[in-house]
């Protein structure tokens, strides 16, 4: 039976009872089964397979509709398993230009070195995407909505260029999380995520999964997770975002219904100059936005009309945001991006990505959003 959303999120008839039937998952954090003659089992060491991370990887498979889930010790651990378990020297990927900055650092610093070629496109457009593939191609890689301008792709018009290509595409969902959206149905290869955000949700497990349909494939992903990089999640992260998951559908909602209520007050505010929310109808890809994901995600970021200085103390002026890096937790948080999150970026390289002075980037929390739109009032008041 295909059970709802919510169902396999909280308490998943479908899913492999608990040996000792705990309703709540058993946290396993031995490293190491025994194996003799009479007691070899389905576990032999932690890196290779571990009872509280199968739980995980199969709920994490459960919601995204997938065949397949890994659980990895973070979110690039995840990106660099998929780019290494599927590329050799000679390749080539093509990536949406907007990405994640420790995404494309990672494309530039470390596949470079691999011999591998990355060309970045501006992914709005499927035809870029179309137009930069080559026979070596075997990788298409894209964010949707993208971190931190809330840029879109069309997963399924990109998916097509991929087939057309026979190339693999793999879509960061970070952003979205499957409550939102699912790249697997639009036609995307691998979804891959950043389970530290939205998934686990309460900003105190680092992890990273992979979700796909493909056996071939995700062979190859647990060879490299596995037997290389050794990048598993720990057993105790797995116990945490298997609760996290729980209650995923839920929080997903209130990120969106107060994100939804902050971007609205900033987009009529004088001080702010642009709003980026893909909920907002003034969002040059609302429209595809509204058919492609179910909402709009919990992460809203703007531009005030103030230089970095006086944005940085716009930041300070807050009460209820606390100013950090990361998103997806239960509290908001808030960023001055060109300083934080791409501090390490050339000036040159933040322009080309889009990341003015004045760029904020605020992930919504689950809290009053009367609280919120009123903190940002007090502190914008201020400019
Ligand atoms: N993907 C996206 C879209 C992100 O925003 C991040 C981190 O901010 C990552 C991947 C990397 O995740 P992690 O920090 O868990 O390695």
């Amino acid at each position: 039976m295909d059970y709802g959303f919510e169902t396999r999120a909280c308490n998943d008839p479908a899913a492999e009872p608990s040996a000792t039937g705990d309703v709540v998952r058993p946290l396993h954090l031995s490293t190491t089964f025994e194996m003799g003659p009479s007691s070899e089992g389905e576990y032999k060491y932690t890196r290779f397979g571990n009872p509280t991370r199968a739980a995980v990887e199969s709920k994490l498979a459960r919601l995204e509709g997938a065949d397949h889930g890994l659980a990895l010790s973070s979110g690039m651990a995840a990106i660099s398993t998929v780019c290494f378990g599927l590329l050799s020297p000679g390749d080539h990927v093509v990536a949406f230009e907007s990405l994640f900055g420790g995404t494309k650092a990672m494309f530039d610093d470390l596949l470079a070195g691999q011999g591998v070629e990355v060309t970045y496109v501006d992914a709005t457009d499927a035809g870029n995407v179309a137009s930069a593939m080559r026979p070596e191609t075997r990788l298409v890689w894209v964010e949707s909505p993208t971190n931190p301008l809330l840029r879109l792709c069309d997963v399924e018009a990109v998916a097509k260029v991929a087939d057309e290509g026979d190339a693999t595409l793999a879509v960061d969902n970070t952003f979205s999380t499957p409550a939102v959206q699912r790249p697997l149905e639009l036609g995307a290869d691998v979804a891959v995520y950043s389970t530290t955000k939205f998934l686990n949700g309460h900003s105190d497990s680092m992890g990273g999964a992979i979700c796909t349909d493909d056996d071939a494939l995700v062979e190859q992903f647990r060879f490299v997770q596995e037997r290389g990089f050794g990048a598993v999640l720990a057993p105790f992260d797995c116990f945490l975002l298997q609760r996290g998951l729980k209650t995923l559908p839920l929080r997903m909602r209130r990120h969106q219904s107060n994100a939804t209520a902050v971007a609205a007050f900033l987009a009529d505010h004088p001080e702010v100059r642009t709003v980026h929310y893909p909920g907002l109808e003034g969002h040059p890809q609302h429209d595809l936005a509204a058919e492609q994901m179910d909402g709009y995600g919990g992460v809203v970021s703007f531009e005030v009309d103030a230089d970095a200085a006086e944005t940085r103390a716009f930041l300070e002026e807050l009460e209820v945001f606390d100013v950090a890096v990361s998103l997806g937790g239960v509290e908001s948080l808030i960023e001055h991006t060109a300083s934080m999150s791409a501090g390490n970026l050339t000036d040159e390289e933040r322009r080309a990505a889009g990341i003015s002075e004045s760029l904020v980037r605020a992930p919504i929390g689950l809290e009053d959003p009367d609280d919120l739109v009123a903190d940002l009032e007090a502190a914008l008041g201020k400019l």
